[in-house]
């Protein structure tokens, strides 16, 4: 063999190797993007602010109402990254205004059983609080962290100190991440983290618990609660345009944003809570507005879900639980959710293995 063609085949052979790993590999290869936005209401996002709540100076600073009203009219103003994701193949669902449902299944309508529901796939009745309680269900993050190819490769970032129990980061190993704070109004530093661990660490998963949304609205401030719905979406998009240029995570990234729970629906002053009657009648002085029935509405969610593991045309009917969360972020990421939990939901119905 000449030496011209041995170094010419010492060339062609990596590469050949190269590009069969790479028509091999993609279904091993899926990734995820989940983003929950806490106590996000579905009449925000589809309907866009509403201007009773803007008019009314005791939820909107009066400095700030022609500014609301000249910049968000509708939902797609007010977040239009997740608006557009139709158009772009993905699904955004939960707009009870042309008959598309989502709502929990747990009984509670707040944080922690949310959150575990959409962590584990299943609600779990004995969860009554947001107390910090280690949480003795496995979250599909913890059960991923223990698969091969996912050890290391799970990052999750909220600011929000109740997630490191939610996550139970003392059995699961999952990193505690400085994002992990008081639960104050302070997420733009848990973008900044979340961002930067997309750029340096490339996780195949990585979850991001934005919190800002429900705080500003238990504070009442209807303008602030809009204003982070639009800073979370320019986020959202951020990340979404950031994998997509990046090779680790172009074409085989699917992308979940949701929300734990929904707000009361009754006029006044019911958005800036939420929780069930039950909720209520175990914590009383947890709610600032006294209501025995609970706050009706705050059990409807919505989801929005883009990339390779997403099929709109597949809706389905019937109302969506968030109990079908955790099996469809499995599905998406290739793996098999029955081995997770065969009793949790099984995936929504736009949701397939790509
Ligand atoms: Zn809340």
């Amino acid at each position: 063999m000449r030496p011209f063609l041995l170094a010419l085949l010492l060339l062609l052979v990596p590469s050949l190797a190269a590009a069969q790993a790479a028509t091999d590999q993609p279904a091993d290869d899926q990734r995820l993007i989940l983003v929950t936005m806490d106590g996000t209401r579905w009449q925000e996002l589809f309907r866009g602010p509403d201007p009773a709540l803007v008019a009314d100076p005791h939820f909107t600073d009066p400095d700030m109402t022609e500014a609301v009203e000249k910049s968000w009219k509708t939902g797609p103003d007010v977040m239009p990254f997740l608006h557009s994701l139709p158009a772009q193949g993905g699904v955004l669902t939960g707009n009870r205004d042309v008959g598309q449902c989502m709502a929990v299944t747990n009984p509670m309508w707040f944080s922690y059983p949310g959150y575990n529901e959409i962590l584990t796939g299943r609600p779990d009745p004995a969860i009554t609080s947001n107390d910090k309680i280690w949480n003795r269900n496995i979250t599909f993050l913890e059960w991923l962290n223990h698969r091969p190819g996912f050890a290391g490769q799970v990052l999750a970032f909220g600011n929000w100190d109740v997630f490191a129990y939610i996550f139970n980061t003392q059995r699961s190993g999952l990193p505690v991440n400085p994002g992990f704070g008081t639960r104050y109004p302070t997420e733009t530093l848990t973008m900044r983290f979340a961002l930067d661990a997309l750029r340096e660490k490339k996780p195949r998963v990585l979850y991001v618990g934005l919190g800002d949304t429900d705080e500003f609205a238990h504070m009442g401030r209807y303008d602030a609660y809009l204003g982070a719905m639009n800073r979370d979406d320019d986020f959202i998009a951020e990340l979404w345009r950031m994998a997509q240029a990046d090779p680790v995570y172009r074409g085989k990234t699917t992308l979940i944003v949701t929300t734990d729970h929904g707000r009361g629906a009754k006029t006044g002053a019911a958005w800036t809570e939420h929780g069930s009657a039950e909720a209520v009648r175990l914590d009383p002085h947890g709610f600032t507005i006294a209501d025995p029935a609970g706050f009706p509405g705050s059990e409807q969610i919505w989801l929005a879900a883009l990339g390779p593991a997403v099929h709109p045309a597949a809706q389905g009917s019937g109302c969506l639980g968030q109990n079908q969360i955790a099996a469809s972020a499995l599905s998406a990421l290739g793996q098999d959710w029955k081995a997770f939990d065969a009793g949790a939901g099984a995936p929504l119905p736009f949701v397939s293995k790509p």
